[in-house]
């Protein structure tokens, strides 16, 4: 019996699906075994979610969309609203799970994501009212009006590296829309989500909110595929974001993608003067998401340092990168825990070895070990290199940094954008003339200037090029997201 939720069926194991309001063991009888990356050793057994389950959840779904597209809005804000106060309420509990199942620290991460998934589902709420259309005012004889009007149901693909976090947005945008959503967490991750799940039992009407657990290729592509789907919110990898497309291209059904990065952090001479040396090398830190293992779409992975503070600011950097307390994420005192699986492991092993291969100087870290006790490698800082080499260009998904000194605003502006990622940016400067300019040449959805904290509910957010399609995270980026415009012009006879 697994120590984190109680099992819905009688077999051993998570059921995984939540549809129509009860949870389904799938048809199949086969399930996942989900890891706890920090320790190496399985948690519990998920249900493997395949076709079948996203069809009866697709069946439940458009059962129950009529009904609630119809309940007011503000109904459905304070459902909404409820649910995070539920999830506020055993914040601690979601977070554990969150941290076990991750890799993400308790201490840093998971705690502070519980929090903040409680929060989006409460800023939803309570801006569901703000569903408004247009009006014209084209004279006494035609009326003109638009309404905001849902998709229908929307299919929600999420990645592991924030469950719950991606989750609450992708719900709580979903449902205050008037959507009904079928949820596919990534199969690393799921158990928060359940968790969530299991706190909206008895709250929404059956068949509006509903999980389906299992693999990419099996349940996921199930989803994107099925023409039960109006639209499809995807978050995850590039690779992947591009299948989703095609899957949906030919039903034409809607579709947002918030895909990967290989951001620039770029730091000016003046951000480390009058004192701000300390602060501005712990945003540099923070913007690199170290402690979230580097394993953040935003994280600031390319840092571009002005030559002429190089010498300053990097042995700051480095200095608070190496500081950070790695090991088992559930440890109270760990600042950064583990990624997420073997693979990812391996693979990030594999970025840092071919760099030191090719001569890259390590600031901080190692080429992790071959056979870890848990996945946890050191934050890595890398130095001579320069922005063509491959651990520069790809994602790495990883705690790994590569730091590279700039001469000239043209050229940390060429280096920048040289990649056919955009999702965001850091820059560190305080004068006014250069963030203008600076903001208006780099391509990314979203630029930070003096800071590397996290995303805001309410605030847009998405990315250009191949990070991404769409903005959801504001209220008028789920709006255009979740709904589309219906016009109305009404013909008005004169009084007899
Ligand atoms: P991934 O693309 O491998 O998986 C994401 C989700 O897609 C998972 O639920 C997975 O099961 C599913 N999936 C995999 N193959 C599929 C298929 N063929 N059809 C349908 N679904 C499929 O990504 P990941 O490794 O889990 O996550 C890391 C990636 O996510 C990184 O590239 C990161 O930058 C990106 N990401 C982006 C954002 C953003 O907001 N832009 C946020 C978080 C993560």
């Amino acid at each position: 019996m697994s120590p984190l939720l109680e099992p819905k069926l009688p077999e051993q194991g998570l059921a995984g699906s939540y549809i129509n309001g009860a949870w389904h063991w799938p048809a199949s009888g086969q399930t996942l075994t989900i890891e706890n990356p920090s320790r190496r050793s399985p948690i519990c057994e998920v249900g493997r979610g395949g076709a079948a389950e996203i069809d009866l959840a697709v069946s439940a779904a458009r059962a129950a969309s009529t009904g609630w597209r119809a309940m007011a809005a503000a109904e459905r804000g304070k459902l909404l609203a409820e649910l995070g106060r539920r999830l506020e309420d055993n914040a601690e509990e979601v977070a554990r799970v969150l941290a076990a199942e991750s890799g993400n620290a308790i201490k840093t991460q998971s705690r502070g994501e519980a929090m903040g998934a409680a929060g989006v589902l409460k800023y939803y709420g309570g801006v569901a009212v703000e569903q408004k259309g247009e009006t014209l005012p084209l004279g006494p004889g035609l009326l003109s009006y638009s309404t905001r009007e849902p998709h229908g149901v929307v299919g929600s693909i999420i990645p592991w590296n924030s469950p719950l976090q991606l989750g609450a947005v992708k719900i709580s945008m979903a449902l205050a829309t008037g959507n009904c959503l079928i949820l596919k967490p990534a199969e690393d991750a799921p158990l928060a989500i359940l968790k969530l799940a299991e706190l909206a039992e008895g709250l929404f009407p059956p068949g509006v909110f509903n999980v389906v657990t299992g693999l990419g290729e099996e349940a996921g592509a199930a989803l994107a595929n099925h023409p039960g789907i109006d639209k499809v919110s995807f978050t995850g990898s590039s690779e992947v974001g591009k299948l989703i497309g095609r899957a949906t291209a030919d039903r034409i059904a809607k579709l947002t993608l918030e895909l990967g990065g290989k951001s620039p952090t770029i730091v000016f001479p003046d951000a480390i003067a009058d004192g701000r040396l300390e602060s501005t090398a712990q945003q540099v830190v923070n913007a690199m998401r170290f402690a979230r293992q580097g394993q953040s779409c935003t994280a600031g992975s390319r840092l571009f340092v002005h030559r002429s503070i190089w010498d300053q600011l990097m042995p700051k950097v480095t200095e608070k990168a190496a500081a950070l307390k790695v090991g088992d994420a559930l440890d109270p005192e760990v600042d950064m825990g583990a990624v997420i699986n073997a693979e990812r492991y391996s693979e990030i092993r594999s970025f840092i070895a071919e760099a030191e291969a090719q001569g890259a100087e390590f600031l901080t870290g190692a080429t992790p070990a071959d056979d870890p006790a848990g996945f946890t490698p050191q934050p890595t800082i890398l130095s001579g290199l320069d922005n063509t080499w491959r651990i520069a260009r790809e994602e790495v998904f990883g705690p790994v940094m590569v730091a590279i000194p700039f001469d000239s605003e043209a050229e940390v502006i060429a280096m920048a954008n040289d990649t056919h990622y955009g999702l965001a940016a850091f820059l560190f400067t305080h004068d006014v003339s250069r963030i203008t300019r600076m903001t208006r040449a780099i391509d990314a959805g979203w630029i930070q200037v003096n800071q590397g904290g996290g995303q805001i509910p309410g605030m847009s957010y998405g990315g250009t090029k191949q990070s991404g399609m769409g903005s959801e995270y504001s209220i008028e980026g789920a709006l255009e997201a979740y709904t589309y415009r219906k016009c109305v012009t009404i013909n008005i006879e004169p009084a007899a």
